[in-house]
């Protein structure tokens, strides 16, 4: 038996729809994957492959649990994410077999500190802090992947205190789930347990303390936060 020199962390993990939790091994995020999302943000969408940054496992905030405002930022942003939860890992995998690794889906809110984004993008400074800090990966309970079994279609929506302000489709995603699992896989090997947030379409924007965000994929489910 391993003598670790102190207790090791608790699993992260992520409920299940119906019971039991899913643990999570690493959180993948993909770049500018709406087209909308890519202009607003000055990019150019069109020509890009995906590109990738992660989050720490245990940034997952679940089962409705309130986020606490992070320092060190005066922008908070929300990206309205559907979440692809890997049940069989794999690398090099082939965009025909994609989905069959695939163990559920969640939807997803990949926070942002977008003021030090910004700083990191203009100095060509990594997004680390920017993208994966505490409490930055609110996600709904995970449902198996039977529930969405055409993840290319679908209406993904989020509000701010019952206010809309991101309403799009997953039609709309520049590179498909089975192409971001084929993508992400030649640059690692996925494992289970990893989680993917897919990307977020148009209409990003700031929260503060107090504000309710609600989020949902149909056919998925619902990520609902209080910003506290
Ligand atoms: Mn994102």
């Amino acid at each position: 038996m391993t003598e670790f020199v102190f207790a090791p962390p608790a699993q992260a993990s992520v409920p299940v729809a119906g019971g039991g939790r899913f643990p999570v091994r690493r959180i993948f995020c993909v770049g500018r994957n709406y087209v909308e999302h890519a202009l607003e943000m000055g990019g150019n969408p069109e020509r890009e492959p995906p590109f990738f940054f992660t989050k720490p496992a245990d940034a997952v905030v679940t089962g409705g649990a309130d986020m606490p405002y992070p320092t060190q930022t005066s922008s908070l942003h929300h990206e309205m994410e559907l979440v692809v939860a890997i049940g069989t890992g794999g690398r090099d995998i082939p965009v025909e077999q994609a989905l069959a690794h695939v163990w559920g889906y969640a939807a997803g809110i990949d926070m942002t500190r977008r003021d030090m984004q910004n700083d990191a993008k203009a100095t060509r400074r990594p997004w680390d802090m920017s993208k994966g800090f505490d409490h930055s990966a609110p996600i709904s309970d995970i449902v198996p992947a039977a529930a969405l079994p055409d993840p290319t279609k679908g209406r993904i929506m989020l509000s701010v205190n019952g206010a809309v302000r991101q309403d799009s489709d997953l039609s709309k995603l520049i590179w498909s789930v089975a192409e971001t699992i084929t993508a992400l896989s030649g640059l690692v090997e996925l494992a289970p347990g990893d989680l993917i947030y897919t990307g977020t379409p148009a209409g990003v924007g700031a929260v503060v303390r107090g504000d309710v965000m609600e989020g949902t994929v149909e056919g998925v489910g619902t990520v609902r936060v209080t910003v506290v």
